[in-house]
């Protein structure tokens, strides 16, 4: 660390986990315990090291999953963070499992713009202040709005995602007068896309020393330098990097603050921290007999990798989905390629390899939908194609072309449902996960219908059509949807 005047305070930080317990030194993944080494060694260095988490800890493998995200919890405990933010994928399990979750978190849960519908109150503390060697140090949590829809409607139903910039402001006139150092720390991101960005935060809110972000999974090798001074910091993802914040505090301003990346490389000569090591060993074998537990075969990769399965059919998009018109009886299946999230080898298939594709707990329901809304809701889905999109329709029972040289929402034709083709005012059973169902990823068209049916959970029906296939199952890509001219 180079000497400069002051006091020096060091903010440890991590985002988008996504509960990537264990190490995988190919995809760079440092696992909670090289983390904590690291962590461990700045300890060491420094005693005055606060731990951050920019969100979407909770959930993103069957570590998590199988727990509804309470694994993550005891490692985070033990790890001894400060504060952590709650990203959209801390709402996953519904937000009543976070709020019964956030009294076992031994750090503050922490962000200002969630409210409660009913009275407007934050669903948690806005801010927390530390004192660390006699400097008052306010952290605040932000969480990006558009946590409302990319996640189920029932997970977040009687929440109200607030104007980040606009609560920010609030708060840092609160605590200016305070504290030493404002520190932002969101779920939030600096995806252009996205109507609200750290950056543009960053230009709308004077006072904030530093943002620690999560969302977008940036990586910010030396941070960002933002509006108003701000020093944007951001750690990619699954735990490939440690962020480190340096700051220099003289007669309660920061005089100096310097943002660095550690990866796994650069960690290497560290070394895990043992208790955590421990700690996530004894919780991986606990799961280990469930997860590892059979339920069929295949003899073809089934694949479900994102730039596949959200751009076009693939034989595990079919295997879903026939298993969706399997359990109902339906006429025509529709999932969404978005909540397919992996793909499985060839060979044994183990009840952890479907919980990993299919990791948010969706259950099946049944729709009476017209065809003119089987047809709105096939253009909805491939509207970007050939470009990626959760949205993008994996189907059985049913058929389809797309003409790329039309327009979005008239580019579907020669839809077919048995074989027959698809009449816009005739009533077909769909089949459909909840998250579809509720309008998820813009399938407006069937949130009006009342659910026709209810057939249990989405892995579940996929565990069972497997087992009953007895035999190993080779699905493929079969032509059911295809590009093509009018
Ligand atoms: P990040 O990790 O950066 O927050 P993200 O998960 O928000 O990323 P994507 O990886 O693109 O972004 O995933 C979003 C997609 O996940 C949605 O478009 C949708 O297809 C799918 N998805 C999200 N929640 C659900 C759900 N409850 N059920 C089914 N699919 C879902
Ligand atoms: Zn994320």
């Amino acid at each position: 660390t180079p000497e400069k005047a002051g006091k020096h305070i060091t903010l440890l930080h991590t985002n988008d986990m996504h509960a990537r317990a264990v190490e995988s030194e190919s995809n760079g993944e440092l696992g909670f315990a090289r983390l904590a080494g690291i962590i461990d060694s700045y300890r060491a260095s420094n005693p005055n090291t606060l731990l951050l988490d920019g969100g979407d800890a909770i959930h993103g493998t069957t570590f998590a999953t199988l727990v509804e995200g309470e694994s993550v919890v005891r490692v985070m405990n033990a790890m001894g963070y400060d504060a952590a933010v709650p990203g959209n994928h801390e709402f996953n399990y519904g937000y009543n499992r976070l709020v019964e979750l956030e009294p076992q978190m031994e750090y503050p849960l922490l962000s200002a713009n969630i409210r409660v519908k009913e009275d407007d109150s934050p669903l948690f503390h806005p801010y927390v202040i530390k004192e660390v060697d006699g400097v008052k140090i306010g952290i605040f949590g932000l969480t990006t709005p558009e946590t409302a829809y990319k996640t189920h409607p029932k997970n977040v139903d009687g929440l109200v995602f607030t104007d980040p910039a606009e609560e920010a402001k609030a708060i840092v006139a609160e605590l200016k007068d305070q504290v030493d150092v404002i520190v932002a720390l969101g779920h939030i991101g600096q995806d252009a896309s996205s109507a609200d960005t750290s950056l543009n935060i960053a230009k709308d809110v004077a006072g904030i020393d530093v943002f620690i972000d999560g969302h977008s999974h940036t990586m910010l090798q030396k941070g960002l330098e933002a509006g108003h001074g701000t020093l944007i910091a951001s750690a990619g993802e699954y735990t490939k990097y440690l962020g480190v914040v340096d700051l220099w505090i003289d007669q309660g301003k920061v005089i100096s603050k310097e943002a660095k990346l550690i990866d796994y490389k650069a960690a290497a000569a560290i070394g895990p921290d043992k208790k955590i090591a421990e700690l996530v060993d004894s919780i991986v074998a606990e799961q280990q007999e469930v997860l590892s537990s059979e339920v069929g075969e295949t003899a073809v990769k089934l694949d479900g990798e994102r730039e596949q399965v959200r751009a076009g059919e693939t034989n595990l998009g079919n295997l879903i989905a026939d298993s969706l018109r399997s359990v109902t009886k339906a006429d025509i299946a529709i999932t969404n390629g978005g909540g397919i999230r992996a793909s499985i080898d060839e060979g044994t298939i183990t009840l952890g390899e479907i919980i990993t594709v299919l990791p948010f707990g969706n259950q099946i329901v049944t729709l009476n939908v017209t065809g003119a809304d089987i047809k709105a809701a096939l253009e909805n889905g491939v509207s970007d194609y050939p470009n990626p999109k959760g949205a993008f329709p994996q189907v059985s029972g049913i058929a389809f072309k797309i003409d790329t040289a039309k327009a979005k929402g008239s580019r579907v034709h020669s839809v077919t449902v048995g074989g027959a083709p698809l009449d816009a005012k005739k009533q077909y059973t769909l089949a459909t996960n909840d998250f579809i169902a509720a309008g998820g990823d813009e399938y407006t068209m069937f949130a009006s219908y009342p659910q026709a049916g209810m057939f249990g959970a989405l892995d579940e029906a996929l565990t069972s059509y497997l087992r009953g296939l007895g035999t190993a199952a080779s699905p493929a890509v079969e032509g059911r949807i295809t590009a093509g001219a009018t």
